[in-house]
């Protein structure tokens, strides 16, 4: 008998070398394999023509591959594989990205059933139909991989489907029964099925019926422990002592004078959140979202100097030396006419003195992660804002916390990215939410324009007009895997792409930004791009937050449709940023027609909510708050578009913790608080 906790190497047929590679996936244990779920399905029982292929419709065909190949023209940093189909209705060209092993699994002249997307694409002027990264299977008469509706899974090198479905299947039969953790009472009310069963017809369903039943327990599962988790920790809050922060409305009048402009109405409203919250003793977790522009640094100020005023210190973080730095001169310039001293503490830049942070003196402190790495002693936070980090400062305020004295810093999330309400709900419970709608007045709208290969020469003519009168401009740069580890990659990129650019521009300055540079190249780089030195800035997105350049009028995106809508739109938003008239150009290269679609929506709107609604439709979640990046995905099966379910578990969850009845499931209970760890929601 297999058990959860086994290692994968207990399976048969399971060699050292598979074991790296389910390891890469995540995968270590049994328990691993079986909530491996499989990203798609494949229903065979349906297999259409190469002739009945239509764009954008998904279809199953039977085809031999009569040629593999992997041009490398012209995606410059995307590797491509094509495979020539056909069968006797005619042929097609399958393509995938950046799956350079498809190669070694596919064989020439041997039959395949390949289930994908069609796909218009554009190529040298002509459309023409292809099959976008499809998924096969070689036919074979006996295998039960391909009878009925077979499992799809995410692979990684030296790992086939065969494989790990051989592996899954194994680990199914060979096991005890898993514990179900919801309460029978629940699943009865909600007529969900049982657990092993559910995992069972999730990977081998036996039909569609099935398959469904076992989505929706699995699902529903899945957002009901996070939302308990939640639930959990918005009462834990509730219960926690605060510093309550005394409403001092001439401070707050005289403050709102010594700006040079008016705030705006959600800035007022914001502000006015805020201060409620803080005033009372227990914590504030509230998330301030506003476009880039909308002026949520001022809102933070208004609300330090409050804090600041009741005697506390208040610590802002910032996600970059950068950004850091910016705020720190901000704040220092909004607090100029106050006694309030500044701080900034980053890896590279300490202005300041630690001994009047440690004795209260300094009331401000603005710094970089590096200030909660490096053992530095509060006196008495009583704020802690974040800016731009995602899981809103979470972890941040969890690590703060025994710092400062017994009482829990109130909490300020800063960020631009537009959270939809349902995203924000799903990932966080109940936060309270504060929005800058409106960007302050005599902003012009950025002209955005898709740009396709053809037209790159008439832009690169435009761009060099706008510079000549004195503009700069913004040239972004992806990179192929954004891995935090492999800095490397973001240097080639920018290195590339300035050398190209010289021969096109060599009458202007070019420099470039990316993660391996160290924090005081950064800044004197900026500084060479704040003062006119530095024409072109080529940058990867690490300039995507907060920078801000008001001559800077052009931003160029390179192999734009490889970016989310909500990063782009984002992106767009370090230009626009004074009153001269900005540009947004998306280079896009490979012009399919979601891809258009796609780009297209940021072409015409300028509304950032918009724009991540659609994302959150065409690509999911994980673009939009970056969880690929911050290593912190929740959700294996669950939608976070899936409003309906999210209200539903969130209702049981708070049904269940009202009558205190998780105690009675402990082992529910002990899941919960896995979770809490995982999520620092302790
Ligand atoms: P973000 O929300 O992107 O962090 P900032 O706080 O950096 O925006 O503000 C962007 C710019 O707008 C700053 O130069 C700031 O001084 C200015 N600003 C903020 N509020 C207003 C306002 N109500 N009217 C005019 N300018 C403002
Ligand atoms: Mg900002």
């Amino acid at each position: 008998m297999l058990k959860l906790d086994d290692t994968v190497s207990k399976l048969h047929l399971l060699k050292p070398e598979h074991e790296q590679a389910l390891n890469k996936l995540g995968i270590q244990t049994v328990r691993d394999l079986l909530y491996y779920f499989p990203r798609d399905w494949q229903d065979l029982s349906e297999i259409k023509k190469i002739s009945d292929i239509r764009p954008a419709e998904r279809i199953n065909i039977r085809a031999r591959v009569k040629q593999i190949s992997s041009p490398g023209f012209p995606f410059r940093r995307v590797k491509i594989t094509e495979a020539l189909l056909e069968d006797d209705s005619g042929n097609v060209v399958a393509v995938w990205f950046n799956q350079p092993y498809i190669k070694n699994s596919l064989h020439t002249g041997k039959e395949y059933y390949f289930s994908g997307k069609g796909q218009l694409y554009q190529k040298r002027g002509r459309h023409t139909l292809q099959l976008a990264h499809p998924t096969f299977e070689m036919v074979k008469t006996e295998t039960i991989h391909t009878a009925g509706i077979i499992p799809v899974y995410q692979l990684t090198e030296g790992i086939t489907e065969k494989q790990i479905r051989y592996w899954i299947k194994q680990a199914l039969e060979g096991l005890s029964d898993v514990t179900d953790l919801l309460p029978q009472k629940l699943r009865t009310k909600l007529g969900l099925v049982g657990h092993s069963a559910a995992l069972q017809n999730l990977h081998f369903p036996q039909n569609e019926i099935l398959l469904a039943q076992a989505k929706k327990r699995l699902t529903f599962e899945e957002l009901f422990l996070f939302q308990l988790a939640f639930q959990l920790y918005k009462k834990t809050l509730k219960n926690l002592p605060s510093p309550p922060i005394t409403f001092n409305n001439s401070l707050v009048s005289k403050f709102v004078e010594s700006l040079p402009f008016k705030l705006t109405p959600s800035q007022r409203l914001a502000a006015w959140e805020i201060l409620r919250d803080i005033s009372r003793p227990h914590p504030m977790n509230r998330l301030l979202e506003g476009e880039v522009g909308s002026g949520k640094t001022v809102v933070a100020g208004l609300s330090m100097l409050e804090v600041a005023s009741s005697g506390y210190q208040s610590v802002m973080l910032a996600p970059t030396e950068i950004l850091a730095l910016q705020h720190y001169e901000t704040l220092k310039n909004l607090f100029a006419h106050t006694e309030i001293e500044t701080a900034l503490l980053t890896r590279s830049h300490k202005i300041g003195s630690l001994s009047k942070i440690t004795s209260g003196h300094t009331k401000v402190i603005v710094g970089t992660h590096a200030l909660l790495q490096e053992k530095v002693i509060f006196n008495n936070i009583g704020l802690l804002v974040v800016d731009e980090q995602h899981r809103f400062g979470v972890k941040q305020r969890a690590k703060l916390q025994n710092t400062s004295a017994d009482a829990v810093p109130h909490l300020l999330s800063m960020t631009a990215t537009p959270i939809p309400r349902t995203l924000a709900l799903a990932f966080y419970g109940d936060l309270d939410i504060s929005i800058l709608r409106e960007l302050p007045r005599g902003r012009k709208k950025t002209i955005t324009k898709l740009v396709k290969p053809e037209g790159r020469d008439i832009a690169y003519k435009f761009i060099k007009q706008e510079l000549k009168k004195g503009q700069q401009a913004y040239i972004v740069v992806p990179l192929v895997d954004p891995s935090p580890l492999d800095k490397s990659e973001g240097q080639k990129a920018t290195t590339e792409e300035v050398k190209k650019l010289r021969t096109i521009f060599p009458e202007f300055t070019i420099g470039m930004l990316h993660g391996r540079l160290h924090g005081e190249e950064k800044k004197q780089i900026m500084d060479d791009f704040k003062s006119g030195k530095i024409n072109i800035l080529v940058s990867t997105t690490v300039i995507e937050v907060g920078v801000d350049v008001g001559n800077a009028t052009i931003m160029v995106i390179e192999n734009a449709e490889r970016f989310g809508l909500a990063q782009l739109h984002q992106l767009r938003g370090r230009v626009g940023r004074s009153n001269l008239q900005s540009y947004c150009l998306l280079f896009a290269e490979n012009a399919g027609e979601t891809t258009r679609e796609r780009l297209e929506a940021v072409v015409n709107s300028t509304d950032g909510f918009e724009l991540a609604e659609i994302d959150l439709r065409l690509r999911g979640s994980g673009e939009i708050l970056g969880t690929r990046q911050s290593g912190f995905i929740p959700f294996k099966i669950a939608s976070l578009s899936d409003t309906k379910n999210i209200e539903l578990a969130k209702k049981e969850a708070i049904a269940l913790l009202e009558n205190d009845d998780l105690k009675n499931y402990p082992d529910l209970a002990a899941k919960v608080s896995d979770i809490s760890r995982q999520a620092h929601l302790e």
